[in-house]
This record gives C-alpha cells, structure tokens and sequence, in this order.
C-alpha cells in the first residue's frame, strides 16, 4: 500500500496542503469462497498453515522475520483465549517495538484486534453515514463536544466512543462527566437507540469491543512499549473498526504539548492510521494540526464545557471553529454529504452558528443521563453556568508583570500546573476534579499592561505554591510593544490527508 500522493492547494484555508491518497476502499474486498461479512470487511477462513508455537512467533519476530496473517491471528486468538503467558505478550511487544512491523503486518493486526470482540452493526438506512473521529490529545481540546452534534444536525449518526485524559491531555469523557447526570457508560443497544433518535452520542469504551486491546494497552504501559507506531495504530484503528465506521478522520497534532512535537513525526503517524483505517473498509482523513498554544481561552473539564456551549451557541473561539469546521468538513466530504471541504465546512459551521447543533447537545444530554431542566438551563442563550455546574473553591487572577504584546502561550505549562492541580490523573482509574481550571483572559497579539489580568485560575484546597503560580506565570510569552513584525499565524490546520 504505497501512498499516490498529489497535492492541491485547498480553495477555503489558503495554508493548507491537501494531499489526496489512493485508499483501497474505493475497491470492495472480493468475497473469497466461505467468506463473512464482519463489520466493514470480508474476512475470508485462514488457510490451513503449520502453526507456530508462542515461543516460535516471539522469535521470528525478534529475529527480525515478518509475521504472516495467520501468525497475528493466532497471537490474537491466544490473547483473548488467555492461552497466553503474560510473560510472552511481553516479550513478543519488545520483539514489535524493536523490530517493527510493515504495512501488511500492521493492517493484520489491526483486523485481528478489531475482530477480538464484539463489532457493532447498523440498520441498513443508515449506510454511509455513520462516523466519528479520533484526536491524538491536546490542551483544551473541546471538538468532541462541538463536532458530534454538529454532525448529527447534519444528518449523520456519530456514535463517538472517546477516552478519558492521561497526563497532561484532557479527555472528553472527563469533561462530559462534570455535567450533572451524563452517563458516559452506554451498552451498544442504548447506543443504537439514541443515533435513532437523536444521531450523536459520546460514550466510554464498552467491555464488549476490542478486548485484545484491554489486555495489550496495559501490557503497553508496563513494558515501555507504548511509543510503537504499529501498536499505536492497532489499538486505535481497531476500536473504530469496531464501531463500523462508514468513515473516520483523525486529529493527528504536533506541537509542544502534543504527543509529537514536529510535524513530520505526525505525518509519518497520520500516514499510517490513515492507511490502516482504508484497510479496514472505512474511508479514512486526517487533519495535522498545531497544538502549541491552548485550543480555544479555556482549560479545565467544566471550564471546557462552558465554552463548548458558549460556541453552540454562536459564541466560540476562531481557533476551535476552524478545528470543528475542518475535521467535520472533511467527514461531509467523505460521506457524500459536501461535494467539497469548503462546501463541507460551511454546512457545519451553519449548523454550529444556525443553533441546530446546540439542539442535538441538548437532546444527547437528556439522552444520556441528564434532567431535562438541567439540559434546558445549559443550552439557554443567557446561562449562569456556575448554577448548573461546580464552582472551584477558589478563583483568582494572574496579572502581567510588564507591558508586551502576546507572542505565544504555553499550552504544555498550563497543563501540567492545572494537573498537579488535580484537574487531571496519573494513574488509570483515578478520579479528576471537574472544577480545577483555568481560563486566558487575552490571545495572542493582544497588548497588554504591566498588572493587567491575564489568566484567570480556578483552583481546590491545597492552593498553588509559589512555584506553581511562577511557572505559570511562565506561560505567558510578551514581546516589547515597539518591536516590529509580524505575529505567528493563526491557523492551526496545516495539512489535510484525504483517502482518494
Ligand atoms: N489511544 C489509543 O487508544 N491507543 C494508543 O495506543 C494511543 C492512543
């Protein structure tokens, strides 16, 4: 699977490269004979080869050999079978980080992952239209909340399955969680039903979808072993897999507080989530975007909630409308629904702007768990946010220490200050405070003044140390009023991969 790349300069955000790449789900798998259809693919019976035993397949892979499909299928099936020794799943994910795998090695062990539970399947009406998206984690990254019901309001089914913050990166299930009532836990059944009625909903991972992935993240985690491109594209791809994706498009970011720091580690990322998600029968984008400084003015699971309503209703930061508009216009685009991006991004910037979107919010909500007035107090044009969602213990402003101009602000400082702050967790399964966060009272290219407030931070008991407030106040990077030239540019979006 080699890419075809060809680039087109996009007619709408004049800075992004479009490079279109020849999938190969414009071609149906061929059914071959005693074939089913699970999902997307035609999964065709393994041919009848001489097995390997788990230590044989360690080997091959640590002396460097490709595994063939009939290797990874039998690794998957031990691994949920749980024939496997701990001890050798550890091993044989040294062998991959090691060694690596290729396209082909790759696309099978998505497949096989994939294949390891439960895939969900979807009334016949709704073929072509049912989608989602993946972020790689950014720093007050609210898209989720924005685009799923931006989309549903215009006509797709978004059955958003998202994860919760690890580290220094928020997770949208964390920030849902801090809207009184939503329940993020929803059995495939409860999924199909409110697609039918309302056409999003965001939920967790549900016990039934990919267990091989279960097992192996933490596996991941304990053998240093995460950082493994192959690895990290099976876990992801696979999951979408199983959701029966009629398309996907990934936010693949690179940046200071991204996972990647410079594009090209992005792209090399993206290529391959990209390839192995048309492998799989889904018509798969992504869009590279800058993460430097935070998405949108505010950081913080309640805080982000707030201003994902406030943009519902017509009132968000440029920077997360391009995000929204630009990964939902390319899923408009792959699903026949805008003959192009630009026609793509318009639709859903009119569903965002128009307040159809704030509807569908409103209807997931109750959908999911929350009281109906609760719902109707949020989506309100005047809200008092704070008398439907917790309030910190204690708010207080950071001010300027000389006059400047914003030059940039460090998205990765917030984070990880707001983290020791207890707005995110260390460990899986720890509990987060919703109301820790913080909010940018400027942006970039703003003048400001010796004194003035510049970030506004909500915080729990214990208060921030010193040495908290000073690498926060770090963050905020001036430049004297009289230097001349120009500021750094606003689009986050650089580039967008396209599959045709
Ligand atoms: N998200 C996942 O689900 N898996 C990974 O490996 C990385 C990010």
């Amino acid at each position: 699977m080699q890419p075809c790349w060809k680039s087109t300069q996009d007619s709408q955000t004049s800075s992004a490269l479009v490079r279109r790449y020849l999938g190969v789900w414009q071609v149906p798998p061929t059914p071959v004979k005693s074939s089913r259809k699970v999902g997307n693919l035609f999964i065709g019976r393994a041919s009848v080869a001489a097995m390997l035993s788990i230590p044989d397949l360690i080997k091959k892979k640590r002396d460097g050999s490709r595994l063939s499909d009939e290797d990874i299928k039998a690794l998957m099936g031990a691994l949920t079978s749980g024939s496997i020794q701990d001890c050798q799943t550890g091993a044989m994910l040294m062998a991959i980080w090691q060694k690596g795998m290729d396209d082909g090695e790759t696309e099978a062990l998505t497949r096989e992952m994939m294949l390891s539970g439960e895939v969900m399947s979807w009334p016949e009406e709704w073929a072509g239209l049912v989608v989602d998206k993946h972020s790689t984690g950014g720093v007050g990254d609210k898209v989720s909340l924005v685009l799923a019901p931006a989309l549903a309001a215009c006509g797709l089914k978004v059955p958003m399955i998202s994860g919760r913050g690890l580290a220094h990166t928020g997770g949208t299930l964390d920030k849902l969680e801090s809207i009184p009532g939503f329940d993020i836990h929803q059995s495939v059944r409860q999924v199909r039903a409110i697609l039918s009625t309302v056409g999003c909903c965001i939920v967790g991972q549900t016990q039934t979808l990919v267990p091989a992935d279960r097992v192996l993240y933490a596996m991941r985690d304990a053998t240093s072993t995460v950082d493994s491109l192959p690895l990290i594209t099976g876990s992801i791809i696979s999951k979408k897999g199983a959701e029966s994706l009629s398309a996907l498009v990934l936010d693949v970011k690179f940046g200071r507080a991204a996972l990647y720091k410079d594009l090209d580690g992005a792209k090399q990322l993206a290529d391959l989530l990209v390839r192995a998600g048309n492998g799989l029968g889904m018509r798969t984008g992504a869009v590279l975007s800058r993460m430097d400084a935070p998405i949108g003015r505010c950081v913080g699971n309640s805080l982000e909630v707030m201003e994902s309503l406030d943009t519902l209703k017509g009132r968000g930061p440029q920077d997360l409308m391009e995000l929204v508009t630009a990964l939902g216009g390319v899923l408009l685009l792959m699903t026949g629904l805008a003959a192009d991006q630009s026609q793509g991004r318009e639709k859903i910037s009119q569903a965002v702007i128009g307040g159809a979107a704030l509807l569908k919010f409103q209807a997931m909500m109750v959908a999911q768990g929350v009281a109906e007035e609760t719902a109707r107090m949020l989506c309100s044009a005047h809200t008092d946010y704070f008398a439907v969602l917790r309030k910190a213990e204690h708010v207080a402003e950071l001010t300027s220490g000389e006059d400047g101009v914003v030059e940039d602000v460090d998205g990765l400082i917030l984070a990880e200050v707001l983290h020791q702050l207890g707005a995110g967790r260390t460990k899986a399964g720890q509990p987060v405070n919703h109301s820790v966060g913080a909010k940018l009272l400027l942006s970039v290219g703003q003048k400001v003044e010796k004194g003035a407030p510049w970030l506004r931070l909500h915080y729990e008991d214990p208060p921030p140390s010193p040495d908290q407030i000073s690498r926060l106040q770090s963050a905020l990077v001036l430049r004297p009023p009289a230097r001349p030239g120009r500021l750094p540019r606003g689009n986050l979006v650089q580039e967008v991969l396209l599959p045709f």
